[in-house]
């Protein structure tokens, strides 16, 4: 996707991420929620972990895989999202605890309506 500027300059505009301040924001269809890493360190919070990134925008790759705990909900539980991303795919491991475990599928457009009305 191409978003004008002005009459000679072009930006390219990344669509399954986000990022902004060295975190790195994305969709997942499991948790119908943004999910965000920290792809750059960080000063004011020296000791986030920070995950490797190939720096595209389209095709996301991070390292590690990513490991989610939602929760404790008001009844108690929790939910696991476990994935790695590659290549702009999400595969959701074994030990997730929602519908999607096991499965791989390509992450979905970043919401980008949704977050500009949250932030
Ligand atoms: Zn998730």
């Amino acid at each position: 996707m191409l978003e004008s500027v002005d009459d000679t300059e072009y930006i390219k505009v990344g669509i399954k991420l986000k990022h902004t301040g060295g975190r790195a924001h994305f969709m997942c269809p499991a948790c119908d929620s943004i999910h965000t890493i920290s792809v750059a360190y960080d000063e004011a919070d020296p000791k986030r972990p920070i995950w490797g990134w190939n720096n595209s925008d389209d095709s996301p790759t991070f390292t590690p895989s990513i490991n989610r705990i939602l929760g404790p909900y008001p009844d108690g539980s929790s939910k696991i999202c476990h994935s790695f991303v590659r290549d702009g795919h999400i595969q959701f491991l074994g030990d997730c605890t929602h519908a999607f475990a096991g499965k791989t599928m390509e992450i979905p457009d970043f919401p980008f309506l949704l977050w500009e009305k949250h932030t």
